[in-house]
């Protein structure tokens, strides 16, 4: 099915994010996640990609069992960073040969390492580049990355705004959001695309911070701000990890209450592997 269909105005869809592991270690431990996280009933369930197309086939296996083994829509992570056009399509044709009707459909970010991809040219500069290619050819229902406090490369948010709607004209069916941890944030990023005439529906993105560590690697990778209230939690608890991670969740249930109750689309929370802690956060929120 595709997920465009499973929005409504009544109900929240609720999604979880995965990652397959590092080729070393065998499938095996993220099925057993995936078999957890499917008993919490998700709507959906997306599996990230290594930019460039490294570990494709485990996006693919993994997509594959959720879909086909569970049941449950599966959410297959794209990128095109890096990539040559052939690559993309035999990607596409093996996930329609897996049944997988839904894609995350991305740029990808640039490699730290540049020389691993100097004989590399990219078939498709932009995310919309790429939504257009599959449009054109495939019957995929698409999901768009979405980023409330602006993408770290963008120089202001009506830029990215207006980079954001090129990616909907192309054919996004609908948004999945960064990691926010203001909700006041997201609310003005959903006034400022309706003023864009953005009207797909938007599935925000949620991460509860488990552990110290976890603080620096997100502000690294995403920019994602930390509000006065999270950061007094982050000092209160820097030293006690059982009580960071008890408050981290309750801070994640809170914002995901708070969403609900101003009728958000969708709650996609960026499970991290982690099935205990998604299901306190599912139960404690009263999602399912
Ligand atoms: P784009 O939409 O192409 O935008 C990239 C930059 O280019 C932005 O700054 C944008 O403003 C700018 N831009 C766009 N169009 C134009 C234009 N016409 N002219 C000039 N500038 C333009 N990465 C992975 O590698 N694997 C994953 O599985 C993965 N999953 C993700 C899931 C979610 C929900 C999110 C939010 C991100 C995920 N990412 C993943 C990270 C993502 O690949 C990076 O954020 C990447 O840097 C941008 O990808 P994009 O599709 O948003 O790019």
């Amino acid at each position: 099915m595709k997920i465009s269909n499973l929005f409504n105005n009544n109900t929240t869809v609720v999604s979880f994010e995965v990652f397959p592991p590092k080729q070393t270690i065998t499938l095996e431990s993220i099925f057993k996640t995936t078999e957890g996280l499917q008993t919490l009933h998700p709507d959906f369930i997306s599996i990230t990609y290594g930019a460039g197309g490294s570990a494709s086939d485990r996006t693919i296996e993994t997509a594959d069992k959720i879909k086909n083994t569970y049941g449950v829509e599966a959410l297959a992570h794209l990128t095109c960073i890096n990539s040559h056009k052939d690559e993309i399509d035999a990607m596409l044709n093996q996930l329609q040969s897996h049944k997988i009707e839904n894609i995350l459909a991305m740029r990808g970010d640039h490699p730290i390492d540049k020389t691993s991809c100097k004989d590399k040219t990219n078939a498709y500069q932009y995310a919309k580049d790429l939504i257009a290619h599959i449009k054109s050819k495939h019957d995929f229902c698409i999901a768009a990355a979405a980023y409330p406090e602006g993408h770290l490369e963008c120089p202001n948010l009506s830029t990215d705004t207006l980079h954001l709607k090129e990616k909907i004209d192309s054919g996004t069916d609908f948004l999945i959001t960064q990691i926010f941890f203001d909700n006041t944030v997201l609310y003005q990023f959903l006034n400022r695309i309706r003023q864009f005439n953005i009207t797909v529906p938007v599935c925000a993105g949620i991460m509860p911070l488990l552990n110290s560590r976890q603080v620096a690697r997100i502000q690294g990778l995403c920019g994602a701000s930390i509000p006065k209230p999270l950061k007094t939690i982050i000092e209160k608890y820097e030293n006690s990890p059982l009580d960071f991670e008890k408050a981290g969740i309750e801070y994640a249930c809170n914002q995901i209450i708070d969403l609900v109750a101003n009728k958000i689309d969708g709650i996609h929370l960026y499970t991290m592997n982690k099935l205990d802690q998604s299901k306190a956060i599912i139960e404690q929120t009263g999602l399912r």
